[in-house]
């Protein structure tokens, strides 16, 4: 089931046919705020009213112009400026190909640098989001290039890739903020770990790892996960080792273990949901649907009860 989602995450075919399904866009809504930059303010205005923190996505990926990837670049400036104006509490996260890595790794950083100022100027911060292994490498490279000219921007790890290890002590090193989330890609076991055990047994290791006193001395960690073992792990380090509160945050999808989000914001833990928004909803939602195969059942069930 998760190969046959993420196949079809990637079917420009599919795409055109499903998105103009009326059903499916309204399910997709379960864990997509909307079409539109008001829809993004107003849910992340709900988090904020329930004490959790957001970071905006504006849907879309792998462009193959240079307008298209100027449009994209536009599109989080305007949304950056909206949250300025709004005042609410929220960064933004992006992916690299919507920005023309692509097309070319120079244009695609000059892009995101545009963001950065915008992001810089409204007081807050940018995450690049991780995609597939074929972009980790230039993913890591543009990031670090960003890093040498601006202080507001993170990047993403993968705990089911065996290289992330290494990714994750260099970052440590660099003083990085860094995301760890277990990645949601179809990956060969070439390069990620085959069994779902050992991809959860990396990330424990990887998150003590990233709230190590050598890596909080410069950087940030932030659990992305809807996973309570990982939950639990992470909470169990901070304790034993007197981690900080401000030092780390947890973050999860939108429309995705509300409870858990909610329970976390309440124990005082900084609490982040990724609240994506926009046209470009299929592949995003196909990942979502891959993840957790009940999740179709759920809305099948919905489609047959009218
Ligand atoms: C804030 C955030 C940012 C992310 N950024 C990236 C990124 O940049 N690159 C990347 O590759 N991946 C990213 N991901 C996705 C991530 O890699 C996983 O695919 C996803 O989070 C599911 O893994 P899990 O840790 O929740 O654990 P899992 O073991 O998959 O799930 C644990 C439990 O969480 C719940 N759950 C998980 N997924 C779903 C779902 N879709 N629907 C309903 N319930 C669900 C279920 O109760 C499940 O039993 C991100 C995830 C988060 C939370």
């Amino acid at each position: 089931m998760r190969a046959l989602f993420l196949w079809m995450s990637r079917s420009i075919r599919l795409r055109r046919l499903i998105t103009r399904i009326g059903f499916a866009r309204r399910a997709a809504l379960r864990f997509v705020a909307g079409e539109t930059i008001d829809d993004a303010i107003a849910a992340i205005r709900t988090l904020n009213a329930n004490g959790i923190l957001a970071t905006v996505d504006h849907l879309g990926e792998n462009v193959e112009t240079e307008a298209d990837a100027h449009r994209a670049a536009q599109s989080y400036v305007d949304v950056l400026d909206r949250i300025g104006k709004e005042g609410v509490r929220s960064s933004a996260s992006l992916k690299l190909t919507q920005f023309g890595l692509d097309i070319g790794d120079e244009l695609c950083r000059e892009n995101v640098a545009g963001v950065l100022r915008k992001a810089k100027a409204v007081g807050t911060r940018v995450r690049i989001d991780m995609e597939s292994s074929d972009y980790t490498d230039r993913t890591l490279a543009v990031f670090r290039s960003l890093r040498r000219e601006f202080d507001n921007v993170g990047i993403v790890i993968q705990s089911y890739l065996y290289r992330s290890k290494d990714d994750i002590a260099a970052l440590c090193q660099e003083g990085a903020s860094v995301r760890l989330c277990k990645g949601a890609y179809n990956e060969p076991p070439d390069k990620a770990f085959p069994k779902k055990a050992d991809v959860d047994a990396n990330y424990v290791a990887l998150t003590r790892k990233l709230l190590s006193d050598e890596a909080r001395a410069r950087g940030y960690a932030a659990i992305a996960t809807h996973d309570p073992k990982m939950i639990d792990a992470a909470k169990a380090y901070v304790a034993e080792h007197t981690v900080p509160r401000e030092q780390f945050e947890f973050q999860m999808l939108y429309g995705i273990r509300r409870d858990l989000q909610q329970q976390l914001a309440k124990e005082g833990y900084t609490m982040r949901v990724y609240v994506p928004y926009g046209a470009e909803w299929y592949p995003y939602f196909m990942r979502r649907l891959a993840e957790r195969p009940a999740n179709v059942w759920f809305i099948l069930r919905n489609l047959f009860r009218g």
